[in-house]
């Protein structure tokens, strides 16, 4: 999209031009540039245009989905009624698209095939998108980041690549982020820096959810591999590899994890409101019982060497022992952490723990609580210092694990109706979410009103959906103190 209206050539330094000026069209009428054709920044794009508002989602990928595609061999827990978005919904509507069951379970592929690719497809959307165009920084036209004076009535502008390595920059009066975390994997090192030898062990490392069972089968059959983590997608990778050992003689499986407590890890089993994320844990546990999976844990990794055959040596402190453990491959599945890179020019209120909008880590904190409900929250919460810039979505999480779709969808709403200027609709923030069946904060007694779009109706531990959206609101989704 071209939104420079017009450049002129400054002067020349000796025989080379000067690059040119841009002049750049008022800030009411440029578009809001939306990072990110994921579920949640197509969202926030459909909400834009419901709203006449004009949006450009700039996206690194090839194709819309990128993210989701990558693991699209993965089955969701929540089914199509949780995955859609009511305005996203309302737009494809309007071309046939025919609505999923929406009791069924898609995989990351089906979210991408069947709802995604037709939005893109639409009239409304495709000539908004900019495809296989990575942002690389943003700013604040000509202010920088210390110049306070009308600064938000300069213009966001920001800065891309594009698959040939060209330089591109796009104007913008308002900036959501929604470029998820997904290609910013946590490494294997409890400290949260890479293990010493990670780097070097490269090679025999695979970050996030490889298709174990599909186009990754030959390189784990038949081998001894480590999986380190605790969360949803470690989880997923062992039933994979147990399926695998199954069928395959040789395969082994070794679960290291740095938490202690097992119970937790499972989860709550049938209490979960979202019954194939409850199934997760259920079969997991029976598998460790069965001996089918070995656990270290608490294991916190160290260093990792591996052998001129190729083999890998974890070196790490279990539970105040010095341990080793050796495999042949390594899953490592220790969550992920939002690339910050780019807003590193803007003005920023980031929680210190979770790199998340402030106002929201108290809501979300792992610490606190892990029921997957989260209270009610919105433009409120999210927007930052900076005028105009919201981060949504996953990456709107920080290094939270809960994330469920229709937080992002509701968070999308809010910032654009906000946007719009419907101050009343942004504060309006209804969500209810299925409950994981375990918490570790503690129980209110709350009363949760039941929102028209959303069902089931979450009790208890996350207290009630306030209109609102108060953070300082008591009980598991409240502040950290309360905990
Ligand atoms: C394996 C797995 C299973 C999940 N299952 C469920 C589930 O069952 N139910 C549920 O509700 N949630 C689930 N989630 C959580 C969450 O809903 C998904 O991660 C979802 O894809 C998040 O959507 P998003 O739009 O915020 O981010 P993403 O889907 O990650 O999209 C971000 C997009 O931004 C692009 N991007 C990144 N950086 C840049 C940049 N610098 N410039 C331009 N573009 C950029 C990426 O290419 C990507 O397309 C799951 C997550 C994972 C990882």
């Amino acid at each position: 999209m071209n939104v420079i209206l017009s450049s002129k050539a400054l002067g020349t330094v000796g025989t080379t031009p000067a690059p040119a000026v841009d002049s750049v069209r008022p800030i009411a009428e440029l578009p809001v540039a939306v990072i990110g054709a994921g579920p949640v920044g197509l969202a926030a794009a459909a909400h834009l245009l419901e709203r006449g508002l004009e949006p450009v989602v700039l996206e690194a990928g090839d194709t819309v989905g990128a993210a989701v595609r990558d693991w699209g061999h993965v089955p969701m827990f929540s089914p199509w009624t949780y995955n859609i978005d009511r305005a996203t919904a309302a737009l494809l509507e309007r071309h046939g698209w025919e609505r999923p069951d929406g009791e069924a379970f898609p995989t990351g592929r089906d979210l991408a095939d069947r709802y995604l690719d037709p939005l893109a497809a639409t009239p409304e959307m495709a000539p908004r998108l900019r495809l296989g165009l990575r942002v690389t920084a943003i700013a604040r036209t000509r202010v920088g980041k210390v110049k306070t004076a009308a600064r938000a009535d300069q213009p966001f502008e920001i800065r891309t690549m594009d698959r040939q390595g060209r330089e591109g920059r796009i104007f913008a009066r308002a900036v959501i982020d929604a470029s998820g975390t997904w290609t910013s994997p946590n490494p294997a090192g409890a400290a949260g820096l890479p293990a010493l030898g990670e780097r070097q062990a490269a090679t025999r490392i695979r970050y996030g959810m490889p298709d174990v069972l599909g186009t990754e089968r030959a390189r784990f059959a038949g081998r001894r591999v480590v999986v380190l983590g605790s969360g949803h997608s470690a989880m997923g990778s062992l039933l994979d590899l147990a399926t695998l050992a199954h069928e395959v003689p040789g395969t082994s499986i070794v679960w290291a994890l740095r938490r202690k407590e097992l119970d937790k890890v499972f989860g709550g089993g049938s209490a979960d409101q979202l019954a194939q994320r409850g199934a997760l844990g259920t079969r997991l546990r029976a598998l460790v019982s069965a001996g089918t999976i070995e656990v270290v844990a608490p294991f916190a990794l160290d260093a990792i060497t591996c052998s001129p055959a190729g083999s890998l040596l974890l070196a790490g402190d279990a539970d105040g022992a010095a341990t080793t453990i050796a495999a042949d491959d390594m899953i490592v599945a220790t969550g992920l952490r939002p690339d910050l890179s780019f807003l590193g020019e803007l003005r920023l209120d980031l929680d210190p723990a979770l790199d998340c909008p402030k106002a929201l880590a108290p809501l979300i904190d792992p610490n606190v609580h892990s029921c997957g409900t989260v209270r009610p929250h919105g433009a409120a919460e999210l927007a930052q210092p900076e005028p105009g810039l919201f981060i949504v979505g996953m990456k709107a999480y920080g290094r939270a694990p809960t994330f469920l779709l229709a937080t992002g969808y509701e968070q999308a709403r809010s910032v654009v109706a906000h946007l719009a200027g419907d101050d009343e609709a942004a504060r309006r923030v209804e969500l209810c979410l299925p409950e994981t069946g375990v918490c570790s904060g503690p129980a209110t007694a709350a009363t949760i009103e039941k929102p028209e779009a959303t069902v089931p109706v979450a009790s208890g531990c996350c207290g009630p959906a306030a209109k609102t959206a108060p953070v300082t609101a008591s009980g598991c989704c409240g502040p950290r103190s309360a905990a």
